[in-house]
């Protein structure tokens, strides 16, 4: 048994196992939690269930590829968060359920996480630290909460709590090692291109990305990077909501740093993706939108398979619930100030937000005692990160026109 899975945690597939265990994982969870839904006890927010799954198979778990074990958190609590988001069971399963996932976005920030979406796009699943499993279980109720009482909240919504304990090879010893992660909604929408990607946290200290501004190719073109904050005032940008959307976002908005704030997070963003309506999908044509992730060869294949068409079929049948920030194609419009529509959808959406601020904090002592640069993390406490945060947001809803951004002396890059 070792050998063989020895042989197949080899260099290159090791991705790839990992990726299929936690489907398999997710399959078989999902699918079992089936029953009728009873109202959440204390105890569904403390229930984990286990699964070990083998060649062989059991009773209980059909015969798998690799040997691992696989945990599933509070199974009932993310069912019932899945229902409130709207999803439709069956349609969670067969997106989240195919052989392979579509592609791997490796490690786009510092944490080293790893992005895998699911093959049609709607889902991610992210990989997180220990700390932060830890911590969204401790504050799973409150989480739960508030997403009961705010159906439109723009905080990343939770589908699922995973772990994975699989053996993995490293430094040609085979070590068993235990890989948490998490499924969520992707913000961005699988038929339409974003044009412009920020993400924004309200402070300017190394919140800028460098950008080409004449991209040689299409293929540059079509990689853009993700823009901060710096970039962010440079440019002059701004949300643009009429009375009516600007009233609901800010309100919506104040809200969920709140709860962001009394569970102790920060370091969060605010994922702002930009779709330009006249421009439509003009950098896609015969090259897929996906194609900016990198996606593994079959995943494409597959992806290639399906029309723009009936992805967007699918896409809608899905979000039939009502998001107030998803009524327009997954995202909602720019207004004027009569509130007629613009010519842009904005997706917007609070992604990293299970940072605890005192894992931040040891970690700025743990870099303090190696003598390094104390701004390398700026650890402010979470009520002035949120403050600081939405106040951030607040002046860039319809920005009044200024006289052009001052570089900051603190940007890096
Ligand atoms: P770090 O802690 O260094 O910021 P991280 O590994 O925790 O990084 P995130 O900040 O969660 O990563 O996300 C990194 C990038 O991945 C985002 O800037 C965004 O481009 C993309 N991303 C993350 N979550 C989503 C989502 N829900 N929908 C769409 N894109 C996302
Ligand atoms: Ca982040
Ligand atoms: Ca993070």
């Amino acid at each position: 048994d070792r050998v063989l899975i020895g042989n197949k945690v080899s260099e290159g597939h090791v991705n790839f196992t990992i990726a299929y265990n936690m489907l398999t994982g997710i399959r078989v969870a999902v699918s079992r939690c089936s029953g009728i839904m009873k109202p959440l006890t204390p105890r569904d927010f403390r229930l984990s269930k286990k699964l070990a799954f083998d060649f062989h198979g059991n009773e209980l778990t059909p015969s798998s590829q690799y040997a691992f074990k696989f945990k599933d958190y509070c199974p009932e609590v993310f069912r019932e968060l899945r229902a409130l988001f709207g999803l439709d069971p069956a349609d969670y399963l067969m997106s989240l359920t195919s052989k392979y996932i579509l592609s791997e976005l490796n490690s786009p920030g510092k944490s080293g996480s790893f992005f895998y979406f699911s093959r049609d796009y709607k889902y991610i699943i992210k990989t997180i630290h220990h700390a932060e499993h830890q911590h969204l279980r401790k504050t799973l109720k409150e989480y739960y909460t508030h997403v009961k009482d705010n159906p439109n909240t723009l905080v990343s919504q939770f589908y699922g709590l995973h772990r994975v304990k699989m053996p993995i090879s490293f430094k040609s010893k085979i070590k068993h090692r235990k890989i948490y992660f998490l499924v969520m909604n992707n913000l961005f929408p699988p038929h339409l291109e974003i044009h412009t990607t920020f993400d924004l946290k309200g402070s300017t200290w190394g919140r800028y990305t460098k950008v080409n501004p004449t991209p040689k190719s299409d293929e540059e073109e079509a990689h853009r990077p993700v823009l901060k904050d710096v970039n962010w005032l440079e440019e002059q940008r701004s949300i643009e909501f009429g009375p009516l959307k600007k009233k609901k976002f800010l309100q919506q908005l104040e809200k969920d740093v709140d709860l962001l704030a009394r569970l102790n997070i920060m370091d969060y963003s605010l994922l702002l993706g930009i779709h330009d309506v006249e421009r439509g999908n003009d950098l896609i044509d015969e090259r897929n939108i996906l194609t900016k992730f990198s996606p593994d060869q079959n995943g494409l294949q597959e992806i290639k398979r399906a029309s723009m068409a009936e992805q967007q079929a699918r896409y809608k049948s899905v979000t039939a619930v009502q998001h107030y920030f998803q009524q327009d194609e997954g995202g909602i419009r720019a207004s004027d100030q009569f509130n007629n529509d613009l010519g842009t959808i904005y997706y917007i959406g609070i992604i990293d937000c299970l940072t605890n601020y005192s894992y931040l904090k040891k970690f700025e002592t743990f870099w303090r005692g190696l003598n390094h640069d104390l701004k390398v993390i700026s650890a402010v406490p979470p009520r002035d990160y949120g403050d600081r945060f939405y106040e951030f947001m607040q002046a860039s809803v319809n920005r009044v026109p200024q006289k052009p951004y001052k570089d900051d002396p603190n940007a890096s890059e």
